[in-house]
């Protein structure tokens, strides 16, 4: 999951630039896939991963870092020691799914305990090792959603188009992405892990990982001294060193950056999933500082459609039923921005029966609110109405204090969009006002007259903070990054500059079209005919790069 920079989005996006479609592996994949509905056969499969060079045995070069800089155990001085602090994602709070190990009663540090997996290997660092086959027991659970990266995984097995990548990874540790790195290191990847969020590792789904040989340091509630430790133990260690990275926030690949500038000279690409790591990616570019190439797949349509508009759909329910038990049909609820993420909570309300109101800056998106049945209000217009306000924007300071006084006794204010900035809520912090904390991640703010407003997550995303994000949707990103993974590592020499580079169309509708099976789909095939009216290859891309992929209004009209 990733939030969203403001003003820089819209420049990330014009530097962004397309992989040229007829030279990757990816369209190698897509022509193979597209045209026989994900049913790849392994002949093709082969040529595809043989059509790029072998790799080459990378030098190992030793790290010169030492450990000895981290507090053993967290500090003050220890975090003040850290030359910047972790991102607002790093801490975030994200909630996944049920962990058997939250609960544990055991306060000690793992950074001060010595565990061992059953190989006898001590080369990793979690909550505690013995919770294994719980994790193990998550990790199958999960499989069960993401057919599509299995499929890519069973398929490639054989081919092991990542031997001798060694894969650092900073990501959430969760059931899903275990899925992912397992299908990395059975594609022939070496993998080192750490977590790009303090609160979201499944304790015994890392425990897993490391029971079958995943070097992994992270575990729920790290302070921020454990963080740049685990991240550390992750890059830093004898005898290995990474060629790949695998980024969420661009935490790991800063790390590397300040401390083990070196390492860069191996380094083959820098796959990077977030907004706010994509947007450090091009200051670095920008700055003439970026030495490899990285492939952006925030930006792709594969993340940008089904991550921000189908999960925020699903996950804003739960999220708000999870927390209110409250009965969303007849209640009046304004959406703040009708992006992506806000026209999937707009659709999950409506067919709830709620009234749903929206509030936009930008006309044509209002427009489209309008054509999809949305009254389009200011929200001062209607603040003393409403029963709910969710902000979707990416922007700051939509709810202000003045308008949170104005709210009606019990209503509701929570938030979707780019971590805690949108509803006000240090101007909630005063005097005057009373904090009742009535469950988890649920507060009600009280007023001197008595009245009550229900603050959820206390203004931060609240699926990410108080629901589970669907897998499907999980296992649609998780393929996307491998194979930005797998195309960067088998790129020849000057395919990629130190530049960031999008997705190309290929590889997203590769993705798609693997998805595609879950569901039975079938795909019409273009007549030679109808591919020359089109002007398209029969194998696609099937759409321009500019083709944004709108939310069509059935999609709203059918819920
Ligand atoms: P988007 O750019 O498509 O949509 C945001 C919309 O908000 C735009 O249409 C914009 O015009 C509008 N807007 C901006 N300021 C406004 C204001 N003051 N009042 C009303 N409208 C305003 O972005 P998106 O993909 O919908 O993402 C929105 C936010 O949600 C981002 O911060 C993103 O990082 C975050 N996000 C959250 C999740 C999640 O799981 N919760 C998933 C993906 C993205």
């Amino acid at each position: 999951m990733s939030d969203t920079v403001g003003e820089g989005k819209l420049e990330v996006k014009q530097a962004s630039k397309e992989v040229k479609e007829s030279e990757n592996v990816a369209e190698k994949y897509s022509a193979m896939t597209v045209s026989k509905n994900s049913e790849l056969n392994m002949g093709e499969l082969s040529s595809a991963f043989s059509a790029v060079p072998t790799h080459k045995p990378v030098k190992k070069v030793r790290l010169q870092r030492s450990r000895q800089e981290f507090s053993s155990s967290p500090t003050k001085a220890g975090r003040r020691s850290l030359s910047r602090s972790i991102s607002q994602s790093s801490t975030d709070s994200y909630s996944s799914a049920a962990s058997y190990t939250d609960s544990s009663d055991d306060e000690t540090s793992p950074r001060e305990k010595t565990q061992v997996n059953s190989n006898g290997s001590t080369d990793f660092c979690v909550k505690n090792i013995k919770q294994a086959e719980f994790g193990r027991r998550e990790i199958e659970i999960a499989e069960q959603d993401m057919s599509a990266l299995l499929s890519l995984r069973k398929r490639a097995q054989s081919e092991k188009p990542l031997a001798g990548a060694k894969i650092v990874g900073c990501t959430h540790i969760t059931a899903q992405t275990a899925v992912l790195i397992e299908t990395l290191v059975a594609l022939g990847a070496q993998c080192r892990w750490t977590a790009c969020n303090i609160y979201s590792t499944q304790n015994e789904v890392a425990a897993a990982l490391s029971e079958t040989g995943v070097a992994v340091f992270a575990w729920k509630g790290e302070s921020e001294d454990d963080f740049w430790w685990c991240i550390d133990r992750c890059v830093n260690t004898e005898g290995w060193q990474p060629n790949m990275i695998l980024d969420d926030g661009g935490d790991l690949t800063h790390w590397m950056y300040k401390k083990y500038p070196n390492v860069f000279k191996k380094i083959r690409g820098i796959v990077e999933e977030s907004v706010t790591g994509v947007h450090r990616l091009y200051q670095l570019s920008k700055a003439g500082k970026l030495c490899v190439p990285a492939i952006n797949v925030n930006d792709s349509v594969t993340k940008q459609k089904f991550d921000n508009l189908y999960c925020c759909r699903e996950s804003i329910l739960d999220g708000l039923k999870r927390t209110t038990d409250v009965m969303f049909g007849g209640k009046q609820v304004v959406i703040c921005g009708y992006g992506e993420v806000g026209k999937g909570c707009c659709a999950a309300l409506k067919a709830l029966g709620a009234v749903v109101y929206v509030t936009e800056i930008d006309p044509i998106c209002a427009l489209q609110a309008c054509m999809d049945g949305f009254r389009v209000v200011k929200l001062n217009e209607i603040i003393r109405l409403v029963d709910v306000i969710i902000t979707c924007t990416g922007n700051k300071n939509v709810v202000t204090r003045d308008q949170l006084d104005r709210m009606k006794n019990g209503s509701i204010v929570c938030n979707m969009g780019h971590s805690n900035t949108e509803i006000d809520v240090a101007s909630l912090r005063t005097p005057e006002l009373t904090w009742e904390r009535v469950r988890s991640q649920v507060d009600h703010i009280i007023w001197p007259d008595g009245k009550r407003v229900i603050l959820l997550a206390e203004g931060r995303l609240l699926n990410l903070s108080c629901s589970t994000v669907p897998t499907f949707v999980l296992s649609i990103t998780a393929t996307t990054q491998a194979l930005a993974l797998i195309e960067l590592y088998n790129a020849p020499e000057g395919r990629y500059n130190q530049d960031v580079y999008l997705l190309p169309k290929k590889m997203d509708e590769y993705v798609a079209s693997l998805h595609l099976a879950t569901f039975d789909a079938h795909l019409t095939e273009l007549t030679d005919e109808q591919a020359k009216y089109l002007g398209l290859n029969k194998n696609g891309p099937f759409k321009p790069n500019y083709y944004r992929y709108k939310a069509s209004k059935s999609f709203l009209c059918k819920i």
